[in-house]
């Protein structure tokens, strides 16, 4: 049985970005790593976008970003400019390629495409068992979904969406400015918006969003784009050049660091519960998430990370929002364009971001009904 320091179970967003990480950290980068993932790293398959502060440590890979974004609702809109944060986007090709090149080049590392089928510990060990071998290390990072919680209807809403990136021959676009979320939208299948993310003034990427029990045909999310490209943003002549669908969990499940509280095996990524549950946005989460677990590893200190007070504070008002939205007390249109209304977006980023101060989410509070949110606010008490 070959043994390991690390093994990283699952190479996408989670796992390609602790195994940077590593790699770029000097006490880290010659220990001994294995890389599995059932299949190869070689399509694009999603999209990330996030925000955060001055340069990122993939920057490189940022294939655009935004300074001015919208938001758009019947009876209201606004264009922010943001001060401090930029809205970036990365492709999920562009960053799997970056990655994997960086880390072609280290003898210490094994890259293996095999399927996980089971991980547990034995004694001071984490063991990984594929169709094809038995695997032991120190540490097993899991972003897979071996050890996800059930998700069901009345835990969880989905998060699905069709996204067309469209190309115009002439120019349409403003590539300044990005359209978070126009709910200018029919409601009647649940907080239902588009995204507009234009990457040049020839080419967008149109993103139609629901947060809903279900999933739609494939037909109805096509219809609703061809629809909005044509009556709202006023373009007739258009190519797709790819196509992305996708959906994320929004859930009250709880999805824990270690399985079963076995040490040994640390949850990564959404496996972790590094998705903002009422928003879907992972990818900043994950960043701290590993660079924290990369601090601690370089220190020879035990990587898992207990959640501290403000961490379950920020849980606590992310479950509160969503089970506003799974319980129907309020529409997600209305929770969204009050807020945007009454507060300051970058105010508002900070806060999904999990990065607000208590005085600003004093303000976040007092802006939003207080009966609806206080009855879901009082019954996730019990849960967080
Ligand atoms: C289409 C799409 C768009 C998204 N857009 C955004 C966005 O804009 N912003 C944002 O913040 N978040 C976004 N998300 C949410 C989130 O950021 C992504 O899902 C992100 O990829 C999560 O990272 P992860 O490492 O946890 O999971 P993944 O990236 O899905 O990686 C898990 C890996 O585990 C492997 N695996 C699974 N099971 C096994 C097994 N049994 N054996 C071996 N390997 C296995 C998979 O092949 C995969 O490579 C999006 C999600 C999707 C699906």
């Amino acid at each position: 049985m070959d043994q390991y320091d690390y093994i990283i179970a699952g190479s996408g967003c989670a796992g390609l970005s602790l195994l940077y990480r590593i790699l770029k950290d000097p006490i880290l980068k010659d220990k001994k790593i294995l890389l599995l993932d059932k299949s190869e790293k070689n399509n694009n398959d999603r999209t990330w976008c996030y925000w955060e502060k001055g340069a990122g440590l993939f920057e490189e890979v940022v294939m655009h970003e935004w300074k001015t974004l919208a938001f758009l609702s019947d009876d209201f809109t606004n264009q922010f400019e943001l001060k401090d944060y930029r809205y970036k986007m990365i492709q999920g090709l562009g960053f799997y390629d970056f990655v994997l090149k960086f880390a072609s080049g280290f003898e210490n590392l094994t890259f293996k495409y095999e399927s996980i089928l089971q991980i547990q510990t034995e004694g001071d060990l984490a063991l990984v068992k594929t169709d094809e071998e038995l695997y032991k290390a120190a540490y097993v990072f899991n972003s897979t979904s071996l050890f996800h919680p059930e998700i069901n209807t009345d835990n969880s809403l989905l998060q699905h969406f069709q996204g067309w990136v469209i190309e115009t021959e002439k120019p349409v676009f403003n590539p300044e400015i990005g359209t978070l979320m126009d709910f200018r939208l029919s409601q009647k299948n649940g907080a239902t918006f588009m995204y507009v993310l234009p990457t040049s003034t020839t080419q967008a990427l149109v993103e139609y969003t629901l947060f809903s029990p279900k999933v739609l045909q494939k037909e109805a999310y096509e219809a609703e784009l061809k629809n909005y490209i044509r009556e709202t943003l006023k373009i007739e002549n258009y190519q797709i050049t790819h196509t992305e669908y996708g959906v994320i969990p929004m859930s009250l499940a709880k999805f824990s660091r270690n399985p079963n509280e076995q040490k040994r095996i640390i949850n990564i990524g959404t496996a972790g519960g590094y998705t903002k549950a009422s928003s879907g946005y992972t990818f900043q989460f994950i960043q701290k998430n590993t660079q924290d677990i990369v601090a601690k590893l370089r220190l020879g200190e035990d990587p898992n990370s207990v959640m501290n007070f403000r961490e379950k504070m920020f849980e606590w008002y992310d479950r509160t929002l969503l089970e506003v939205l799974i319980s129907k007390r309020l529409e997600g249109k209305v929770v969204f364009a009050t807020m945007f209304k009454k507060l300051s977006p970058e105010m508002i980023l900070r806060f999904l971001g999990n990065e607000s101060t208590l005085l600003e989410e004093f303000k976040i509070i007092k802006s939003l009904p207080i009966p609806p949110f206080l009855i879901s606010g009082i019954k996730q008490l019990g849960n967080n």
